[in-house]
């Protein structure tokens, strides 16, 4: 498949998740990628190596923190030096903690901001006039469900998420005479770590057993009673970048098995 021969994409949070399945998905496509995010070296070593073997495709990794303006500035300067340009870039790296909001620790509020919203404000300041040069760019970014409702215990991640959705409509405006789309997509529930990890002070925050929580708070959110997969959030990114999505700039793509409709 060669739908982005010859075109680079960025993948914040992307050593794990649906932010893998992304860079898979684009590099399947033929774009060269950059990888983002924090794991065990060998494992990330094995992932990017993968990409390049499978897709004949160049795959360079960077372990740049998105809670740091620095390192996101050298991790799109990276990317512009080796590939001579962003064409695709993914806002998807994301953290969670959940905590009633009087005892939230004010170090997680920050950080959680940082990383969720305040990133994908720092990539797409350092891509965007690249973008403009030529005349060509999308950037998507992986919202949530949350950007649309609120579930209790959440503050930072609805606040960041509710963010984002702001962020990518205010974008798409200034850059939708550049030939350039910015939209986001809005997962429900997908079973990655983020969310194995969340179930702990789920179970704590609402006195909760395991499977309660998975099959009464999770699954019972989405009316498929699913949970989304990593490749069907791929597809929809892979398909943002296609010329039949030119049109689609500013929208919020909600996947989430009918979740928000309720
Ligand atoms: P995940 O934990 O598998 O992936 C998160 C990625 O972000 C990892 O690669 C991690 O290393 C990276 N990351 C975390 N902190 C970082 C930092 N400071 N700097 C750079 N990278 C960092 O989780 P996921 O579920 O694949 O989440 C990806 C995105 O999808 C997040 O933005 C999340 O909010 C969003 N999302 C997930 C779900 C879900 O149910 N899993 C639902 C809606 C939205």
């Amino acid at each position: 498949m060669t739908m982005l021969k010859s075109k680079t994409a960025v993948v914040t949070g992307s050593t794990s998740g649906i932010g893998l399945a992304i860079a898979r998905a684009l590099a399947k496509e033929g774009a060269s990628v950059l990888i983002n995010g924090f794991g065990p070296a060998d494992e990330i070593e094995k992932e990017r190596a993968a990409i390049e073997s499978e897709f004949g495709v160049k795959a360079i990794y960077s372990p740049a923190d998105m809670s740091k303006p620095e390192e996101i500035e050298g991790m799109i300067r990276l990317a512009e030096k080796t590939y001579g340009g962003v064409d695709v870039l993914v806002n998807n790296a994301g953290i969670q903690f959940v905590s009633p909001v009087e005892d939230f620790p004010v170090e997680k509020w920050n950080q959680i901001i940082a990383i969720n919203l305040s990133s994908a404000f720092h990539t797409i300041r350092a891509a965007l006039p690249g973008m403009k040069a030529r005349k060509w760019g999308r950037v998507i970014n992986t919202a949530s469900a949350h950007s649309l409702i609120a579930s209790p215990f959440k503050s930072a991640y609805v606040a960041a998420k509710h963010g984002i959705a702001g962020l990518t409509k205010t974008v798409a405006l200034e850059a939708a005479t550049h030939g350039i789309t910015v939209n986001c997509i809005s997962p429900g529930y997908v079973w990655t770590p983020l969310v194995e990890k969340q179930i702990p002070d789920t179970m704590k925050a609402r006195g909760l057993t395991k499977e309660q929580v998975i099959n009464d708070v999770l699954l019972e959110a989405q009316p498929t009673k699913q949970f989304v997969t990593v490749d069907q959030i791929a597809a929809l990114a892979v398909f943002l970048c296609s010329d039949a999505a030119s049109q689609i700039t500013g929208a919020n793509l909600s996947m989430d098995g009918g979740w928000t409709a309720k």
